[in-house]
């Protein structure tokens, strides 16, 4: 009767496409333990146990509900883990969660949220789930996939990649300079701590509007400025949970390119019989749900990464988006 109801519904409890989101959801329940156990405080356990049922709710809504509101399994659990994190490091801990403020704990030596933050979600995470924080928890892509331009023309044509990097450096040189050069040690906890949290993500949000305007694109914060995408393309190389194709199904009609957010090749990778190896993949899964061939899907592996297949804009194209004229 209630197996009816879910197959009118549209509801497909296929009890294998659960099981990435029940493997995700034990990992973060394995670690809240280990940390209790450790620590000797429930905390940890009631936070990434929050978190951890957050994406595995996601990941199964996402796998089981019908295509045209599987987004929603995504926007749950950016909106779920999104809040929480934001709320629970500026009021209940007073952390700053910016990348700043990791490297303040780092400087301090001691372990802060965000730093035990960053090493999980962008460092050892990614080894194992890939960016699928960038997919599923990120708290300024929250705010950014509501943006009109989910379906980007592809990369803006030069090498803006390097933008990133730079952003990195100064976030950690301008940490070095208030440490070491004004003795100003309050970065990682406490009011101004809190201060730089707030005005750095509104900075972010502002930043990455502006430009998803510009260029027509909801994720060109992401692929142009993001410093937390530097630590995250290097662990993500080593990501066991990745896309995986069929050649054999495949039949190249690029409509999974067109809907990547992340502008990659995939067939590319299919054609050459390996997994998507891109470090820009974020495990969306918009690639597996609009593929009408049924030829992707998750799988866990191992492969050392590889080649960065993406999608860049032609000449005219990128007129266009900037309104110009184009000849036909
Ligand atoms: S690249 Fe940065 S802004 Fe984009 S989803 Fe990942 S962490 Fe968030
Ligand atoms: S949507 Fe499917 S069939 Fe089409 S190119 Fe992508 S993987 Fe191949
Ligand atoms: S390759 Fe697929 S899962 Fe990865 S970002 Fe593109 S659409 Fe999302």
């Amino acid at each position: 009767m209630l197996s009816n109801y879910f197959a009118k519904s549209g509801f497909d409890l296929n009890l294998k496409k659960l099981i990435v989101p029940g493997i995700v959801m034990l990992a973060f329940y394995i670690l809240g333990t280990v940390l209790w156990l450790v620590y000797g405080q429930i905390m940890p356990l009631f936070f990434f146990g929050y978190i951890g049922t957050s994406v595995g709710v996601g990941l199964g809504l996402y796998a089981a509900l019908p295509k045209k509101k599987k987004p929603l399994g995504r926007r749950l659990s950016l909106l779920m883990v999104g809040t929480f994190l934001v709320g629970f490091a500026a009021i209940y801990g007073q952390e700053n969660m910016q990348i700043e403020g990791a490297f303040f704990g780092l400087l301090g030596g001691v372990t802060q949220a965000a730093v035990v933050h960053y090493l999980i979600a962008k460092v050892f995470g990614p080894m194992l789930f890939g960016r699928i924080w960038c997919g599923w928890a990120c708290w300024t892509v929250m705010i950014l996939d509501l943006l009109p331009f989910k379906r980007p023309a592809g990369r803006v044509l030069g090498r803006w990649g390097w933008i990133r990097y730079m952003h990195f450096a100064i976030s950690l040189g301008l940490v070095a300079i208030a440490w070491y050069g004004f003795g100003y040690q309050g970065g990682a906890i406490g009011r101004t701590a809190v201060a730089w949290f707030v005005i750095g993500n509104l900075l972010y949000y502002a930043i990455g509007i502006i430009l998803a305007y510009a260029t027509q694109d909801n994720r060109a914060f992401c692929k142009y400025v993001c410093p937390v995408s530097v630590p995250l393309k290097i662990t993500s190389r080593l990501a066991l949970l990745k896309i995986e194709g069929e050649a054999e199904k495949c039949n190249d009609c690029q409509a999974c390119v067109k809907m990547c957010p992340m502008d990659i090749r995939i067939p590319e990778y299919v054609r050459n019989d390996q997994r998507v190896l891109s470090t820009e993949c974020s495990l969306c899964q918009t690639c597996i749900t609009v593929c009408a061939k049924d030829a992707l899907k998750l799988s866990f592996g191992f492969d050392l990464g590889g080649k960065d297949y993406r999608r860049e804009r032609t000449e005219r194209v990128e007129r266009k988006v900037r309104n110009e004229k184009v000849a036909v």
